[in-house]
């Protein structure tokens, strides 16, 4: 087959007259890129399907992973897993005596550099299919005495892998499509990456001096250096959810219409003075500022603020929630779960006295009876402050006059949450919006996972809070010592938690290990002491018994598995002991430490595993969660992130974060300006970039939110 060259699209601006006259003509068909992606054989075509290439345009995106070198035959030593490009020089098919097995085929194979056996199991068809004379790329393991046994093997011809030696793609696979039939299967669609569009104008390219699309998937698939065709599809990705997200912002600006809170601060600023327990930090006190100027406004709030767990942002929440009340309006917290509404519930009755501001709850198990009262008093304005689960978004509930929501923990919304969200206001104003996130990310994630959002951070802990030394031990007398700490601890009258590897198989296995290590513990090393056990198989009686003596003071050292990651609050325990830290992410390790240091005592975190882990070296050396997660996102890419996954974010196919931040940032401001000059993207020449945001994102992602 004839291979085509790609065509530079859109880059006419800078041909000379003569030069267009003597260009090829040839306009970008789409319709060839939708044409199903024919696979053989059967079980190629199931790999295709898992791969998620239905279509020739699919293909086309699908890009190495890296480029290797493939071997000449001189260079293969013994036992080496290699890639060679070869000409078949005879071929035949060899019966095998075993009962039950496929006859055998040998090809005699060579390059420029010798000769070799290859032998392909299984598959007696190819000594016709793989003439003398056709150029195969073979991936596979190389014996001794020149005989290689073949894993994956296609057919090859020039421009493809040139020769012996040539740089050969390699992509990401799967059982039944190797990367060796994926380079042959790019190579014989080649031709379409002429119709690939170009979605960008061509100033805005010549500008951030991008090569045209059809260009940078040629080079991504084809050229020795690869990234910068990766870029450009990167550029053309993150601009998609740059502009979706700043889209949707613009319109809910443009659109609609919030109460603007510009009132004396009186209620609230007598409650920071005489009501609360303790003084305000000073990142508490600049959110609140942030917070407060937004409220101000006419445009609808949104804004996120991200802190750690403890880090105090109940109270700037509520500090908003009271601006509303201070209005004669009302807000709303919003939690995912009916737990934690209960605790914001609790939360909120112990830092606002009764007298000052009317609060309920409500949430699915709110009895009927009492709903109905609740939802009159919310109606007619009685009720001022409302806490609870999804159930406030639910249709019946009606607000008198809804000024600010809070929405708590990264459950981000849909359009249609969002919308019925919207709707709870009332003359036509929607509600200043305030989310909350305990999971910090660098600033390159949040610009795509809440790139909507206007966003504040804490990042100081409250006053009283120690920082908690950190260590990583593994040898036995670093292990005695780190016993010997607990020790002493508990003789100071504080207390322990130790913390059993994680065992990703099974939760009964992870069980039984806590159950050993507790008696182990128990027995060998803390006979005079005290210890309960704490894991996920224990009845929910057991579990209450283990945490309330653990809380009370009564055990000195609670032996558990993962399950104290999720809030357990004892500020008298003052060492954490990790076993087979390196099992942990960064962040759950981050989490699992702040359950000490809680209290005014000084605290230890004692990691078990390698000194020389990356990881947790990282914990070692710092305590800040947001460098932390930066850490985390170097060392494991966007898409392993716990916390973006979280929040909903899709991992990019071309970006890479935090590496394209850069980029990103280009892209970010790219985005802001084309939406400034050209808001629907409805200009001539910004409407094939409407086409690919609307293919990218389907179509509700640009849905405009009426008010
Ligand atoms: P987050 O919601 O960020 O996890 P919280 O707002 O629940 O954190 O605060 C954690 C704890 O710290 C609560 O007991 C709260 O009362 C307390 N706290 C908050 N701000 C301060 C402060 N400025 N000084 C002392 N304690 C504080
Ligand atoms: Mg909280």
């Amino acid at each position: 087959m004839p291979v085509v060259e790609p065509i530079a699209f859109g880059t006419t601006e800078r041909l000379t007259a003569a030069q267009l006259a003597a260009a090829p003509v040839r306009y970008p068909r789409p319709e060839a890129l939708a044409a199903p992606l024919e696979v053989r054989p059967p079980k190629a075509a199931k790999g295709a399907e898992a791969l998620g290439l239905r279509t020739v345009g699919d293909l086309l995106e699908h890009l190495p992973r890296d480029r290797r070198q493939a071997r000449t035959i001189a260079e293969l030593q013994p036992d080496e897993v290699a890639t060679v490009v070869v000409e078949v020089r005879s071929i035949t098919t060899r019966p095998v005596r075993r009962r039950g097995m496929k006859p055998l085929v040998n090809a005699v194979v060579a390059d420029g550099s010798g000769v070799m056996e290859a032998t392909f199991f299984n598959q007696p068809w190819l000594a016709n299919r793989y003439p003398a004379g056709t150029r195969l790329l073979l991936s596979g393991r190389h014996k001794a005495r020149n005989r290689f046994t073949v894993e994956s093997h296609a057919p090859t011809h020039e421009g493809l892998a040139g020769g012996a030696g040539d740089a050969v793609a390699v992509y990401p696979a799967t059982d039944g499509l190797s990367s060796t039939q994926l380079v042959e299967l790019v190579h014989r669609h080649r031709a379409a990456v002429a119709d690939v569009i170009e979605p960008l104008p061509a100033r805005l390219r010549a500008e951030e001096e991008l090569p045209d699309r059809p260009a940078a998937v040629a080079a991504a698939h084809f050229d020795d250096d690869t990234e910068p065709g990766r870029r450009r599809l990167a550029f053309d990705e993150l601009l998609q959810t740059q502009l979706a997200l700043l889209e949707r912002r613009a319109v809910k600006e443009a659109a609609a219409r919030a109460l603007p809170l510009e009132a004396e601060r009186s209620m609230t600023r007598r409650w920071i003075a005489e009501t609360l327990p303790f003084a305000l930090t000073d990142d508490q006190e600049s959110a609140m500022a942030e917070v407060d100027l937004a409220l101000a406004r006419t445009v609808p709030m949104q804004r996120l603020l991200m802190g750690e767990v403890g880090s105090g942002k109940t109270v700037v929440a509520l500090h908003a929630m009271l601006r509303a009340v201070e209005h004669g309006a009302q807000a709303a917290l919003m939690a995912p779960t009916e737990t934690l509404a209960e605790q914001h519930f609790a939360t909120l009755q112990r830092l606002l006295p009764n007298v000052m501001v009317s609060a309920a709850l409500l949430t699915g198990s709110t009895p009927a009876a009492r709903r109905r009262r609740l939802l009159e008093q919310l109606a007619s304005g009685e009720l001022q402050l409302l806490v609870g689960t999804h159930a406030l978004i639910e249709d019946p509930v009606v607000f008198d006059r809804l000024a600010v929501v809070v929405v708590d923990e990264q459950h981000r919304f849909g359009v249609r949450q969002r919308r019925a969200l919207d709707r709870k206001g009332v003359d036509g104003h929607v509600p200043h919006v305030l989310h909350m996130t305990a999971t910090p990310i660098p600033r390159t994630l949040a610009l795509t996972a809440y790139g909507d959002l206007d966003v504040t951070v804490l990042r100081q802990a409250p006053a009283g809070r120690r920082p908690v030394t950190t260590h990583v031990a593994n040898t036995a007398a670093e292990r005695e010592r780190a016993y010997a700490r607990i020790r002493e601890e508990v003789a100071a009258g504080r207390q322990a938690f130790v913390v059993c590897p994680l065992v990703e198989v099974s939760e009964a296995l992870e069980a039984r290990a806590a159950t050993e290590e507790h008696a182990r513990l128990q027995r060998d090393v803390f006979g005079e002491l005290r210890l309960v056990l704490l894991h996920g198989r224990m009845t929910p009686a057991e579990k209450q018994a283990a945490m309330e003596s653990f809380a009370a003071g009564e055990a000195h050292v609670l032996v558990s598995t993962t399950v104290i990651e999720v809030g357990i609050d004892v500020p008298n325990a003052s060492v954490m002991l990790v076993e087979g830290a390196e099992r942990f992410g960064i962040s759950q390790l981050h989490q699992l430490r702040g359950r000490v240091g809680r209290g005014p005592h000084a605290s230890v975190c004692l990691l078990f595993g390698a000194k020389e882990s990356a990881r947790l070296r990282a914990l070692a050396e710092h305590t800040d969660g947001f460098r932390l997660a930066e850490i985390d996102l170097e060392l494991r890419g966007e898409g392993e992130l716990v916390g973006t996954r979280q929040s909903g974010l899709a991992a990019f196919r071309f970006a890479r974060l935090p590496d394209d931040g850069d980029l990103l940032e280009r892209v970010r401001r790219r985005a802001r300006t084309l939406l400034e000059a050209d808001p629907g993207l409805s200009a001539p020449e910004h409407v094939l970039l409407a086409d690919a945001l609307a293919a990218a994102l389907g179509p509700e992602a640009r849905e405009p939110i009426p008010a």
